[in-house]
């Protein structure tokens, strides 16, 4: 090995270290993801042939006991639901198309738990499908959210069609050798992971949403309140509208174009947000203190997307304090004003315990979380939209209680000529 490398050309030499580094990074990446990725066998036990990421928080299996003596994956399926899951499989390979699927698993300690299973065939050299890949994720508090018993299946081929493309891309750079099928595997799920994560982080949000205003919209129904229906719909059909925004904003962000910004007022901006945060604050019994700016503060922005990164900041100030119990105050301050350097801040000012030493450094890292239930990956996501927008994010604790998470942007060019 060491006579190999040592004849080694300088620029191989160093492409062998950079892929090594790559799949190292991968690796440590899918150890974090909070749900598995898998490639297994295309029989109805779903023979695992590999699996990685967080095994024994969502099956109670470590990820070796599920790699070997050729662990079937229906074992774990809920016997109600294994039918299902192998139709849909069928059907969908039958098809060529991807499958995004929810059915139960049951736990080694017994427990069911929701999962959310997205992939597709593996094809060999002959053309025949051997082998599924994919990722499987826990989705039981959004299940719980939205109850139903149903196992169910949707079509995703939009977003995963987009995932193939950057892991194509990813792909090419990778230099031909004897570790190439190893890697593209692991750059492809390392892909799929991230970006399914980000999304399911984003869109949780009017998801719970519409899960309770549909809940409201029943009881209204039974106890025959009809005259109330329409705000219901109204505001069922508002955050299904944001949820679909979310997932295109996101998807045009990875595409880093500058589509879908506009001249908007900053003041306004927040001012809806904080409206939509209501889900979160009265399930918390939390109160929003806005105060915007006197005069119209005008940014030229993609508008779903600054308001993403505030309910985000939002939601974290919520976090923050019910992990206290609200011991120093329910109350979450919203401040929109003019910096003295021109720029237009927002920040967000909570009660709960201040943001850890331990963490501070890392804050903005992909996947860092010091929550139970937490992805790791709104701070990531908010740092990349303001960067984009030619902004700053940045946070500090309280002298008192609590911390403060802000970010500014530079003012629209038209702004001071508007505001005369
Ligand atoms: P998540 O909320 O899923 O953990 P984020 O990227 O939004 O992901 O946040 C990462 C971490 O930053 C949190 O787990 C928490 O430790 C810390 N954090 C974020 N906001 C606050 C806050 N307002 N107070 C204290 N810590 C915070």
């Amino acid at each position: 090995m060491n006579t190999v490398t040592a004849t080694m050309p300088d620029q191989t030499h160093k492409r062998a270290a950079a892929r090594a580094e790559r799949l190292e990074s991968a690796q440590a990446l899918l150890e974090q993801m909070p749900g598995v990725a898998y490639r297994f066998a295309n029989n109805t036990q779903r023979t695992v042939l590999s699996i990685h990421g967080n095994c024994e928080s969502l099956t109670g299996h470590a990820q070796k006991a599920l790699s070997k003596n050729n662990f079937a994956w229906s074992e774990l399926t809920h016997g109600d639901d294994r039918d299902f899951v192998n139709s849909e499989l069928q059907l969908s390979l039958a098809a060529g198309e991807a499958f995004d699927m929810q059915y139960r698993i049951v736990d080694k300690s017994g427990d069911e738990k929701w999962v959310r299973d997205r992939g597709r065939g593996v094809v060999d050299d002959t053309g025949k499908c051997t082998a599924v890949q994919g990722y499987i994720d826990d989705i039981s508090p959004l299940r719980t959210a939205a109850p139903g018993t149903q196992a169910t299946s949707a079509r995703v081929s939009s977003l995963l069609s987009q995932m193939d493309d950057i892991t194509a891309y990813a792909k090419s750079q990778i230099e031909i050798g004897r570790q190439r099928e190893q890697l593209a595997h692991a750059d492809r799920l390392y892909t799929l992971g991230e970006m399914a994560t980000g999304i399911a982080h984003e869109i949780n949000q009017p998801l719970a949403a519409i899960s309770l205003f549909a809940q409201a919209g029943n009881r209204l129904l039974e106890a025959r309140e009809y005259e109330n229906l329409p705000e219901i719909f109204d505001k069922l059909s508002q955050h299904a509208h944001r949820a679909g925004t979310i997932v295109e904003r996101i998807q045009n962000l990875a595409r880093r174009n500058d589509h879908g910004r506009k001249v908007a007022d900053l003041n306004a901006l927040t001012r809806d947000v904080v409206d939509l945060a209501e889900v979160d604050a009265q399930t918390s019994h939390i109160d929003v203190d806005l105060k915007c700016a006197p005069e119209p503060l005008k940014v030229n922005v993609d508008v779903v997307q600054i308001q993403q990164v505030t309910l985000n900041l939002i939601r974290n100030a919520v976090d923050a304090m019910r992990a206290l119990d609200y011991s120093h105050g329910n109350t979450i301050q919203v401040r929109v004003e003019e910096l003295e350097d021109g720029f237009f801040q927002v920040s967000v000012s909570d009660s709960g315990g201040g943001v850890d030493q331990a963490v501070a450094e890392s804050l903005f890292d992909p996947f860092l979380t010091t929550k139970q239930a937490g992805l790791g990956m709104g701070l990531p996501i908010s740092m990349a939209i303001i960067t984009a927008h030619g902004g700053k994010l940045h946070f500090w604790n309280n002298t008192s209680k609590g911390a403060t998470f802000a970010f500014s942007l530079p003012p629209s060019p038209d702004n001071r000529a508007s505001n005369g």
